[in-house]
């Protein structure tokens, strides 16, 4: 075995694989996989091997779609038969939610390309006879679909990869990784000892075991899941030979089931409600091509659906029920990309569906560890979405969740319970007794809306019970003053001397004065959007930087890779060591001026001012901002004064009328006033000028920030194709909520990022990127509303003091 390789990965199965041939296949060399075992050892080699491009989040769907379409490419380029059947899919709904749910994900996937149709329940069983149509309300359509040999498909990327030049060495154990300190790592095997500048974590089964040679937990966890292959089904031969195609994949959600054909029966799976994790806590490393024992008496509840909906299969007998284990991380997500705090440690583990996922994953990474950036929006399966709150037993909770609901409908108002509350802030039980509904955001439970009279979200796809609460809460905040949580924004201090040479190095913007604050992009290196901060200037050596809480890992992970150690700079995330409360709305300076003695009038607190003082006997850091677009403060304490605070504000604040608001409230505040949101408007895809931020990136400041050059040719060659626009809908009584397309002249054209309904301008209004030459229309605009059109209107002001008179 060679002693040295720029890039290890650990693991072959369809993943490490796939990660290989993409490396290989974009030009680098020197590249060495690792498996103790045979290649499939791993989850792999019992998988059903189906494969479709549907997806709840339309950037993974994309991938899923590129995963798909490689498989005829690596099965020509290797040579090796991948046992490709591209039967074409149904998905079926049995309820009317579940119908407009399969309304959404073809009306998402159209700005994707996406070439799915919704069919009746008759045209479904035109497709595949076995299914009862009286069972069912609707079905989605899907070509794209299909499964393959897991084996030959895995065979094929390690063959196509070797084809390339990258090597693999069988039955080689990866024992330990230990970083040297040049920053490369010691692979450690049974064989060995190998040094590589990237080691990939694609240890599957193992990824855990693996992430724990370098002392991290990865949040992972292995379920069973069981199907069962039938005998020979004579409806089956009957349908093959009549029509000389084989039985469609079908997916029955309101069973919890998934079907295709195996030889001359069917395969029938199941993502069962009484789960079951496996090996919780440790993976041994004994496992190999084994089978767990089948416990149908787990799944007898969603077969007796399956075998309701499907008739054919009361009469069938049943060859063979496989049960194997298979990872999982909290939200069903892949975990990718550059582990934070270890440079040159890579993830590609978690892929809980990896003959639809693998390719897609492969290309991300490649191109993450080639260019330094994946290439596609990959947050949502970004190893960097999740922190240290997601430790093994939040993993284990989240992990069950997920499993048990993976063919549940979660609709857009719904939380998940499991594994909350964790995080809490000292205000928590305040709020929780006002009535907070909470979202769990980076695990900390954070306000959505406050119910008046104790009633809960009403699960639904139009709008429910929060509206007039929440509608009351954005008119206070608009007529008064509103008081809000703000904990859940990612808080980091930047400090030393070279503090503000670094950031003047990191961000587009212009630095601020001494006390005072500033909108601050950060790009990457292609000139596209990597953060979006305000960003306060404290001290000469001190700066404080306010961003979104969901990226907190992942722009510390930013930060960290462009921290020299040479530099006099250190930067470092608060958590929940700084926590905050905002107040918003005309009386907000009133309010604020009867808890404090320092003087915060119109002249000596202006707009985007910061500094500290005392609020009571307490002390906090205050700006004069606030994301409602209102006039407005920000309070920055540490957790021991929160209490306190809050305290006061809700004290003095009776006599202004103030009044609770969650992040429901702030979304519509937000949309009226045209402010974009990290995640949804402002993505690693766009530049700064398609999300409309030109005018805090400064081109012509000394400095040469990263990013710079490549802003300016996007600059001059136009900016970028897409721009961002806010639409005025004609939604009737459910509004957009993001992931929409839009249509301009009866044509879909773009994509909507977030969409609510706009309590005070009473609008519902929804936001997007269309391309930039048709961005100035006005008219022809229609969005997609659970599969109806809905006319729109471009709003080219914002709706809520477009003058800026509340800077004042
Ligand atoms: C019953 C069942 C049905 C499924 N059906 C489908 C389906 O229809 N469609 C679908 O897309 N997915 C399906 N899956 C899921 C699919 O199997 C996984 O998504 C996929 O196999 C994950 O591949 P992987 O490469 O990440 O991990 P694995 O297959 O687990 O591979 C990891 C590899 O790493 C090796 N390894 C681990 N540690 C070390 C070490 N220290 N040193 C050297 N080598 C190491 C292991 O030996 C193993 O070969 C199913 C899974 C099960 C269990």
């Amino acid at each position: 075995m060679r002693s040295h390789a720029k890039v290890v990965v650990i693991g072959g199965g369809v993943v490490g694989c796939s990660v290989l041939y993409h490396l290989s296949r974009f030009g680098w060399t020197d590249l060495l996989l690792l498996e103790r075992s045979e290649l499939t050892s791993g989850s792999t080699w019992h998988a059903a091997g189906g494969m479709h491009t549907i997806n709840g989040d339309p950037n993974v769907a994309k991938l899923q779609k590129y995963t798909v379409d490689l498989y005829k490419e690596i099965e020509e380029y290797s040579g090796q038969d991948i046992g490709l059947h591209m039967t074409g899919g149904v998905m079926l709904a049995a309820t009317k939610e579940r119908f407009e749910w399969l309304k959404s994900i073809v009306s998402k996937g159209q700005y994707m390309g996406l070439d799915a149709q919704i069919i009746s329940p008759k045209e479904a069983h035109d497709l595949m006879p076995l299914l009862d149509p009286d069972q069912f309300v609707g079905a989605l359509h899907d070509e794209v679909e299909g499964h393959l040999d897991p084996y030959g498909t895995t065979h094929a990327y390690a063959k196509s990869a070797k084809k390339n030049g990258a090597e693999i060495e069988l039955h080689t154990m990866v024992k330990d990784i230990v970083q040297r300190t040049d920053g490369h790592w010691d692979v450690i095997t049974d064989k060995g000892n190998v040094v590589a500048e990237h080691v990939v974590n694609a240890a599957g089964l193992w990824a855990r075991e693996v992430g724990r040679m370098t002392g991290l937990e990865l949040p992972v966890l292995a379920m069973e899941h069981m199907y069962l292959i039938t005998d020979d089904m004579p409806e089956v031969m009957d349908f093959n030979k009549s029509t000389g195609k084989e039985m469609m994949h079908a997916v029955d959600f309101d069973g919890e089931l998934y079907l295709r054909q195996e030889r001359n029966g069917m395969l029938m799976g199941t993502y069962e409600k009484d789960c079951r994790p496996w090996s919780p806590t440790e993976t041994p490393w004994t496992f190999g091509h084994e089978l767990l024992e089948p416990d149908l008496d787990r799944i007898t509840n969603e077969l007796a659906v399956g075998f309701t909906h499907f008739p054919a299969f009361n009469d069938a007998g049943i060859k063979q029920i496989i049960n194997g284990p298979f990872t999982f991380a909290p939200d069903g997500n892949p975990l990718v990309g550059p582990i934070p705090g270890r440079r040159g440690l890579w993830s590609a583990c978690a892929v809980m569906a990896g003959f639809s996922q693998g390719g897609g994953v492969g290309l991300a990474l490649a191109n993450w560890m080639i260019e330094g950036d994946p290439g596609f929006d990959v947050f949502a399966m970004d190893i960097a979405r999740y922190g240290d709150f997601a430790t093994l037993p939040y993993t284990n909770a989240k992990v069950r969740e997920n499993y048990s609901r993976r063919f549940s409908i979660r609709f857009p108002n719904e939380e998940l319970p499991a594994g909350r509350p964790l995080k809490t802030t000292p205000v928590y039980d305040q709020l929780k007794s006002a009535g907070a509904q909470f979202t769990a955001s980076h695990g900390l439970e954070v306000p959505l809306w406050f119910s008046p009279d104790g009633s809960v979200d009403q699960f639904s796809w139009q709008r429910s019970n929060d509206f007039e609460p929440v509608a009351a809460e954005t008119l206070a905040v608009r007529e008064r003053v509103g008081l809000m949580e703000i904990s859940g924004f990612a808080k980091y201090s930047v400090t030393g001397v070279g503090a503000e040479a670094w950031l003047d190095s990191m961000l587009a913007c212009r630095m601020p004065a001494l006390g005072r604050m500033c909108l601050a992009p950060m790009l990457k290196h292609d000139g596209k959007m990597m953060g979006d901060f305000t960003l306060a200037k404290l001290a000469d050596d001190e700066f404080f930087i306010a961003g979104s809480g969901i990226a907190e890992d992942y722009h510390m992970r930013w930060f960290d890779q462009h921290l020299l150690e040479s530099e006099s700079v250190a930067v470092k995330s608060f958590g929940l060591d700084l926590v905050g409360l905002s107040i918003a709305g005309p009386n907000s300076r009133k309010l604020l001026e009867a808890v404090t003695q320092s003087d915060v009038s119109a002249e000596t607190f202006r707009f985007m001012d910061i500094r500290k003082m005392d609020i009571g006997m307490a002390t906090a850091l205050v700006g004069r901002v606030s994301y409602t677009g209102d006039l407005g403060y920000e309070l920055w304490m540490k957790p021991e004064y929160q209490r306190v605070i809050y305290e006061q504000l809700m004290k003095a604040g009776q006599r202004f009328g103030i009044r609770l608001f969650g992040l429901r409230a702030l979304n519509a505040l937000r949309l009226e006033k045209g402010f974009g949101s990290w995640g949804r408007e402002y993505r690693p895809v766009y530049t700064p000028f398609e999300c409309e931020l030109s005018q805090f990136v400064a081109l012509d400041k000394a400095a040469d920030f990263v990013g710079k050059e490549a802003a300016r040719v996007a600059r001059d060659s136009g900016g970028g194709p897409m721009r961002l626009r806010t639409f005025i809908v004609d939604a009737v009584d459910a509004d957009a909520i993001g992931d929409e397309p839009v249509f301009y002249k009866g044509e879909v054209k773009g994509w909507l990022t977030s969409g609510g309904y706009a309590h005070h301008a009473k609008l519902s209004v929804a936001v997007g990127y269309v391309p930039v030459d048709i961005a100035d229309e006005l008219d022809g605009w229609e969005v997609e509303i659970l599969g109806e059109r809905v006319g729109a209107r471009l709003q080219p002001q914002p709706l809520f003091d477009a003058k800026g008179a509340c800077r004042r």
